[in-house]
């Protein structure tokens, strides 16, 4: 059996990472937007234009979910990563504003706790994952135990020493844990969609700096955005790495340009109905005795 991957529009397409293949982020330009002519507007034009084409997105989303949770066969797992300021939570809140709030669960994964430390890695993802009919939305995801801990070892949960972090072969084996769980969920009926939210260093300090500048976002910034920070380039090695190893076919990687928050979050939009609608749904059709039961009960409705 196959084990086939979203399909989504062509202009999305040239945004999944190749499969197999060495991904260097330099060559990925963060402040990319879909249409070129947009470039020679200020932000505020730009924003504007987007925002018309948000609510485009918005309604079509709409009827992609409605056509999704009616045939309920298929579920949707759409994983967000990206470094602090990316634009997940905004990206969410764009999504989640075209939706019917019953289809959707958010799931935000903070620092594990004993209990997910108390057992493998996936655990406390797989807990959690959309039903049939479903889209669920990881704010940081299973990604995260190759990407923070790659990067700070020491937060990861105890391990002997034989399979822990410094044995051989470790991190691959991980990408594979991955690789196998995402077929795994493909081969039953959920559809992955990865999207990495690709910022610029600069872009990130200011947004951190505009954090700073407004009374009403201190409640977003954290000092340890900071000090993160510091490591941003051992993030963005580890970013290449575990793009390199888990862009699959059947479980792409979307790298977005995200340093215009209104490309990300039209990208997001459009890539999770684009795939919907490839899956070439339709609404359950009934048997001619059970349209029988329902013309009955028609006739006793408007004849109460
Ligand atoms: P935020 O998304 O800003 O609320 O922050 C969540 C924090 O949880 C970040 O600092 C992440 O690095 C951390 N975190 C999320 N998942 C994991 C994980 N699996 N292991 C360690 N830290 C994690
Ligand atoms: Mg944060």
């Amino acid at each position: 059996m196959e084990v086939n991957g979203p399909i989504v529009r062509k202009y999305l397409k040239k945004f999944i990472a190749e499969p197999q293949k060495k991904i260097r982020l330099k060559n990925y330009d963060a402040g990319q937007v879909q249409n070129e002519s947009l470039k020679d507007k200020s932000d505020e034009e730009v924003n504007e234009i987007l925002k018309e084409v948000l609510k485009k997105d918005q309604s079509a989303l709409f009827a992609a979910q409605d056509l999704l949770a009616a045939s309920h066969k298929y579920g949707i797992l759409i994983v967000l990563q990206g470094m602090d300021t990316a634009g997940k939570d905004g990206t969410i809140r764009h999504v989640m504003s075209g939706v019917n709030p019953q289809g959707c669960e958010v799931h935000s994964f903070k620092v594990p706790g004993a209990e997910d430390h108390a057992h493998d890695f996936l655990w406390r993802y797989e807990k959690v994952m959309p039903e049939r009919g479903m889209i669920g939305i990881f704010n940081r995801s299973y990604y995260e135990d190759v990407l923070v801990v790659h990067v700070h070892p020491e937060r990861m949960e105890e391990l002997p020493e034989k399979i822990g972090p410094d044995a051989a072969g470790f991190w691959e084996g991980r990408y594979k844990d991955i690789n196998a769980f995402e077929k795994h969920l493909v081969r039953n009926g959920t559809v992955i969609l990865k999207f990495f939210l690709h910022i610029s260093k600069d872009e990130q300090k200011r947004r951190l700096l505009d954090r700073l500048n407004h009374k009403e976002k201190y409640w977003k910034f954290s000092v340890s955005d900071v000090a993160e920070r510091q490591y941003w380039d051992d993030y963005m090695d580890a970013y290449e790495e575990m793009l390199s190893a888990t862009s699959t076919g059947y479980a792409p990687w979307f790298i977005v340009p995200a340093d215009h928050k209104w490309m990300a979050r039209t990208f997001v939009a459009e890539a999770v109905t684009s795939a919907i609608e490839g899956l070439s749904l339709s609404y359950p059709t009934f048997p001619d005795e059970q349209i029988l039961h329902l013309t009955d009960a028609k006739k006793q409705l408007e004849e109460e």
